[in-house]
């Protein structure tokens, strides 16, 4: 039985197999939803196994370590404002560069295609800023990572945890000079559900598309937009309760099916740093909450502390209370997402529906006047600065009926 019979659904897409496969037998191909999933080529194969020994799903591991947990922000502003949370990962890159060493990351290619890649420049940064909510093609990082290694330079792998745990597998071992920042990880979108949604903006504004933020701060962290800039110069900016790729995503309509089970989620983590959203820092640290976000980091390792003795001189820290749930943002680290219970309907009709019709068959709702009016009044609250003070009761009121973020 080859890997991609032996692991199916619970296939997480990392992509460790084929970097592993010494025949190069094994191809990433998408199936109906846009999802990757190993193709062995029988014909070359010669069942050595390899495959089956880095896979994250075929080989759970969970160390008993003793994470830190701290509460950060980056000491640039400006890095912080175009970082998804507290800018702890532009942080860790530039500890990492000014060492001469190679930082990998998830970015668009030019048609806006999600995919790691790697960076050997600060100015490159932003290159790989801001979380992308779609599934990143993983290629052949993992040997680029391991031909730097042999080089003797330090890399820094950020991703989701089920491609760390694929890098560190594939690795066979952690070694010195690797630093890996895994995310709380919500669950990947589909890179078809992704295309079509580019798609409907290019139709939509007769224009091409220059660039995309997700979770643009536009009205703080707290309230972030999806910002799309046209070639023109022109910008389309709309919350998660407007913008489809946003909202089909937040209602686990198009997450990849391993993210609703998920194998790699858990407090203890054999990445270096574990880097997540941080929704309490009112409560938590008063003074670093200026509307502009903040990271919750876990330091999982002794080589991991001793770098972010290093990485702090470009940080604000706070620590942050491991072992009380409450004191961390303990939901997605721990807990997989539930599915929709239309999510099948909904992959059924991607193919033959218009991203609008889409919309208004699963989400009628974004297109009542009740809500029309709720999104025009959400400026002037935000100018009033009485926004924070509403999103923040409302997510109180979520809280108590016990939903996670
Ligand atoms: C798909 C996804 C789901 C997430 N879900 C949650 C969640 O449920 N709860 C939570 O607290 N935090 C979640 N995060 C993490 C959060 O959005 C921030 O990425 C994290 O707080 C780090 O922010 P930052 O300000 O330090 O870095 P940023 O500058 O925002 O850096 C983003 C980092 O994420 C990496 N990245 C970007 N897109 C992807 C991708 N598609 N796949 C893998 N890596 C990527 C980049 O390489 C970079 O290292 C998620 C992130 C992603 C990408
Ligand atoms: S068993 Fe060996 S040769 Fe066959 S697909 Fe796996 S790694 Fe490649
Ligand atoms: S190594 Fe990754 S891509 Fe390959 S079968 Fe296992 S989970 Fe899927
Ligand atoms: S939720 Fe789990 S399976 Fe899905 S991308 Fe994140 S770590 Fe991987």
């Amino acid at each position: 039985m080859n890997i991609s019979e032996r692991v199916k659904k619970d296939c997480c897409g990392c992509s460790a197999c084929m970097n592993s496969c010494p025949r190069d037998c094994i191809k990433m191909t998408p199936d109906k939803d846009g999802f990757l999933y190993p193709e062995v080529c029988e014909v070359l194969c010669v069942e050595c196994n390899k495959c089956a020994k880095v896979c994250p799903v075929l080989n759970e591991d969970t160390p008993a370590n003793k994470p830190k947990a701290y509460l950060v922000r980056n000491k640039s502003k400006e890095l912080r404002k175009t970082s998804t949370s507290g800018g702890f990962f532009a942080a860790a890159a530039k500890y990492v560069l000014s060492e001469g060493g190679v930082v990998f990351g998830v970015g668009f290619d030019e048609h806006f295609h999600v995919r790691h890649s790697y960076i050997e420049n600060l100015k490159e940064i932003k290159k790989f800023n801001r979380s992308k909510y779609v599934q990143s093609e993983v290629g052949h990082t993992y040997r680029k990572v391991k031909e730097f290694l042999a080089d003797g330079r330090k890399v820094l792998f950020s991703g989701t945890p089920c491609q760390v745990e694929a890098l560190l597998n594939y690795l066979g071992n952690d070694p010195d000079d690797l630093y890996t920042m895994d995310i709380i990880c919500k669950g990947v979108p589909s890179p078809k559900f992704w295309k079509k949604y580019l798609s409907w903006h290019k139709k939509k504004s007769g224009k091409d598309i220059r660039e995309v933020r997700f979770r643009e701060k536009t009205y703080g962290y707290g309230s972030t937009t999806m910002r799309v800039v046209y070639s023109d110069g022109t910008e389309y900016d709309e919350p998660y309760d407007v913008d489809p790729m946003l909202q089909f995503y937040s209602k686990e309509m198009i997450s990849r099916p391993s993210c609703y089970d998920c194998k790699s989620k858990g407090k203890h983590r054999r990445s270096s740093f574990t880097a997540g959203d941080y929704w309490y820092v009112s409560g938590a640290a008063p003074r670093m909450d200026d509307g502009i976000g903040v990271s919750q980091v876990l330091v999982n390792n002794e080589k991991a502390a001793a770098a972010f003795e290093e990485i702090k001189k470009y940080l604000d820290v706070e620590p942050l209370d491991f072992d009380k749930d409450s004191a961390i943002n303990g939901g997605m680290m721990v807990t997989s997402a539930k599915p929709n219970p239309r999510r099948e309907e909904m992959f059924a009709d991607l193919d033959g529906m218009s991203m609008s019709g889409l919309q208004k068959k699963y989400f009628p709702s974004t297109f009542k006047l009740k809500n029309r009016i709720k999104r025009r009044i959400r400026p002037i609250m935000y100018n009033m600065g009485i926004l924070k003070i509403y999103k923040k009761s409302m997510r109180k009121r979520q809280s108590t009926k016990g939903s996670k973020r």
